[in-house]
């Protein structure tokens, strides 16, 4: 059976060959699935009936199934989504600029950072891009923006992650343009080198936490794979090959990673990159039993101060949707739903 929602316009033109079908009716179907969110073949009523037998016949089109969905009192919205032999959940937020959702692109996470619930259950299973698209094609509003900061790491579920971003900004579909999708990883690097090379126009946001070892390791293991002088010099190469400016994600922990010295610290670290620092109170509500605390913003905000003297552009991001645990490193593949 084909996944037909995770194929391109070229391989649905390939299906048609075989459907003995003509090209053109590739970009209906193409449109149908990625423009006007059609679960079923049957609603195709632009298409002769034969053939939409004939798409039923060999294509798999398994809508995913919203479970839960639960509302906050700053406007985000966290959905349940069950994909039948796994659950994943997203979440929809509000900003004066437009609705924008984090998908997730695992259900589940194997990377086991220490302060994110994503790792809890370990990974489930890999989901597919058509799964990905999937998840903002079942929002109720229009979206203007994208941030894979859901469940998982994209860069280790690299293909369908790029294939997601390849159909969610085609323009016979739903024409979200790369510019305005966001990529999070926790720092894969041969898949940073490998993404720079695609050139797209995404932003790369890097997970950092820390401008040493020593300290980057106290939240994630994959610091133990990838040093530090390996990761930035990725960020490096992909900065200069794309000309893209990259967003690196700083978790503020009291007493851990919070000390004026390391606003120097990574100021040296990052300079004369193309980047911009993103600062966030961490969450103790992520991960059980994580024993990080929130800096308090009187200091992340001197922390910042530190870094714009630097010449590091930096922002303090606003926490959404921590009353529906919704918040970064709340998100997390929960059991396999009973049927
Ligand atoms: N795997 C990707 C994307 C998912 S996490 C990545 O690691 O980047 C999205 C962001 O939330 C990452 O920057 C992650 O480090 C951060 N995050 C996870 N747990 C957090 C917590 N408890 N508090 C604040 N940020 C957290």
């Amino acid at each position: 059976m084909y996944d037909i929602l995770s194929m391109n316009l070229e391989e649905i033109k390939i299906l048609m060959s075989e459907l003995n079908q003509p090209a053109y009716r590739a970009g209906q179907v193409f449109e149908w699935l990625h423009k006007r969110g059609a679960q079923s073949f049957e609603v195709m009523d632009n298409l002769p009936k034969a053939m939409r037998a004939g798409l039923a016949e060999r294509c798999r089109l398994t809508p995913i199934r919203e479970v839960t969905r639960q509302a906050s009192k700053d406007g985000t919205v966290k959905f349940l989504f069950d994909l039948s032999d796994a659950t994943v959940e997203t979440v929809l937020m509000r900003y004066n600029h437009g609705l924008s959702v984090c998908v997730s692109t695992q259900a589940g996470c194997r990377m086991g950072c220490k302060f994110c619930a994503s790792a809890i259950g370990g990974l489930v299973r890999n989901i597919t891009a058509g799964e990905i698209c999937a998840q903002i094609y079942a929002m109720p509003e229009r979206v203007s923006s994208i941030v894979m900061m859901g469940c998982g790491e994209p860069l280790d579920n690299f293909d369908a992650s790029l294939r997601f971003i390849e159909l969610i900004s085609a323009e016979k579909g739903a024409n979200i343009g790369a510019r305005h999708i966001t990529l999070s990883t926790c720092g894969l690097v041969p898949e940073i080198l490998a993404l720079a090379q695609k050139k797209l126009q995404i932003n790369l946001a890097v997970s950092l936490h820390g401008a040493s070892d020593e300290i980057r390791r106290q939240f994630m293991p994959i610091a133990n794979r990838y040093p530090m002088d390996e990761l930035i010099s990725a960020c490096r190469t992909y900065a200069e090959t794309t000309r893209r400016r990259i967003t690196f994600e700083y978790a503020m922990a009291r007493g851990i990673n919070d000390a004026p010295q390391q606003a120097h610290e990574l100021a040296h670290l990052l300079r004369g990159m193309l980047c911009h620092v993103n600062l966030i109170p961490v969450n103790a509500k992520g991960r059980e039993r994580s024993h990080f605390t929130p800096t308090p913003r009187k200091e992340i905000d001197a922390f910042a101060a530190i870094l714009t003297e630097k010449g590091i552009n930096t922002t303090v991001r606003r926490s959404l949707g921590g009353d529906i645990s919704a918040a970064c490193g709340q998100l997390r593949a929960l059991p396999k739903l009973e049927k």
